[in-house]
């Protein structure tokens, strides 16, 4: 079968295609919506074939590498916004923590442990539609604080920022912020009302143009089409995205979605490797929903994706650590870049 046959039979795929496919990408030229479309919709059977051609793409920039991140929930609950999936927001009775930001000690506290979990990353996540003044102080005091004691890199995740919150951010020594653009821009007012798509990629703009790298994924299974995960890989793709990390809706009781479970494992590995493709240089995160959703066929994830959370999510429980690298290890793979090694 040819390459252009992609588009047009999705049923009856070879094998080849994907290695094809694969060769495409590796040549310098990107994928097509429609091409990333048969990839979302490609039969089961065609999985291990579109997994090993993605493999190609993920061992060409980042070899068998896993890079671990952290999590710290340094503002939980009390968000007056109204994202459906979220635990946290003013529409959800999830029975989750409510606390302003954390003192100094505890995210000190959290980034040790960071460091001890081998990961090179501390994600501090505040809830909330954007960041007051006394959380941006919060941030810009304890950052360099971590970066002296640990040498951790720093991923903030403090909602909306307008240009000169993001540039203090960047002065404060921020290497990343976290800003999800969620879902598709035709998707989002499905999912939030209180703020928009374009308030999101604005932040996302602020951020780069303050210089630090962008950190910014999506959630899968909230009821949108394959469409829309598409035009949401795509435009991470046009926002040049340094880190993608792919969310599998965990729909929490008492959240406007928590009706919303129907993904699989096998859907969820297609999504990664369509992710890898249109995005082949950037990294993709296995993010929350990870153990729930790829249950047994994590590991084949790693093959797509070359980073996970290591710990729990923001309102969620991971898995314990030593399974990570458990399975990081019996894959061959090895964990990249952690202050520990
Ligand atoms: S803005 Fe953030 S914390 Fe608030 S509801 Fe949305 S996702 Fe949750």
């Amino acid at each position: 079968m040819l390459l252009s046959e992609i588009e047009h039979n999705p049923e009856s795929l070879s094998a080849t295609v994907w290695q094809q496919l694969a060769n495409q990408v590796l040549a310098g030229q990107s994928v097509t919506r429609q091409q990333a479309l048969s990839i979302l919709g490609s039969p089961d059977d065609q999985l291990l074939d579109l997994i090993s051609s993605a493999f190609r793409l993920r061992h060409k920039n980042f070899g068998k590498t896993v890079q671990l991140y952290f999590l710290m929930n340094a503002k939980s609950g009390l968000c007056p916004e109204d994202c459906n999936y979220c635990s946290q927001s003013k529409v959800s009775d999830a029975p989750v923590p409510k606390y302003n930001i954390l003192s100094r000690d505890k995210l000190l506290d959290g980034a040790r442990l960071a460091a001890e979990r081998k990961s090179k990353t501390y994600c501090i996540v505040i809830s909330g539609r954007a960041p007051n003044e006394r959380e941006m102080k919060a941030v810009e005091t304890i950052v360099p604080q971590i970066k002296e004691q640990y040498g951790l890199n720093i991923c903030a995740c403090l909602g909306l920022l307008d240009e000169d919150q993001a540039k203090r951010l960047k002065a404060a020594g921020v290497d990343k912020v976290n800003h999800n653009l969620n879902t598709s821009r035709e998707h989002y007012a499905e999912i939030c009302t209180t703020h928009t798509f374009d308030d999101r990629v604005e932040t996302l703009k602020n951020v780069r143009k303050a210089g630090m790298e962008l950190c910014s994924g999506g959630i899968i299974g909230m009821g949108e089409k394959h469409e829309d995960i598409v035009n949401m890989a795509f435009e991470l793709n046009e926002l040049s995205v340094e880190s993608i990390p792919l969310n599998f809706l965990h729909a929490i009781d008492g959240t406007p979605l928590e009706q919303k479970e129907y993904l699989n494992p096998r859907d969820c590995l297609r999504a990664l490797c369509m992710f890898r493709f249109v995005n082949p240089t950037s990294e993709l995160r296995i993010a929350g929903g990870r153990e729930r959703h790829l249950r047994s066929l994590q590991p084949l994830g790693l093959y797509i994706a070359n980073s996970i959370f290591v710990g729990d999510y923001l309102t969620t429980q991971g898995q314990p650590p030593q399974e990570d690298y458990d399975m990081i290890n019996d894959l061959g793979f090895e964990i990249t870049g952690s202050c520990m090694t």
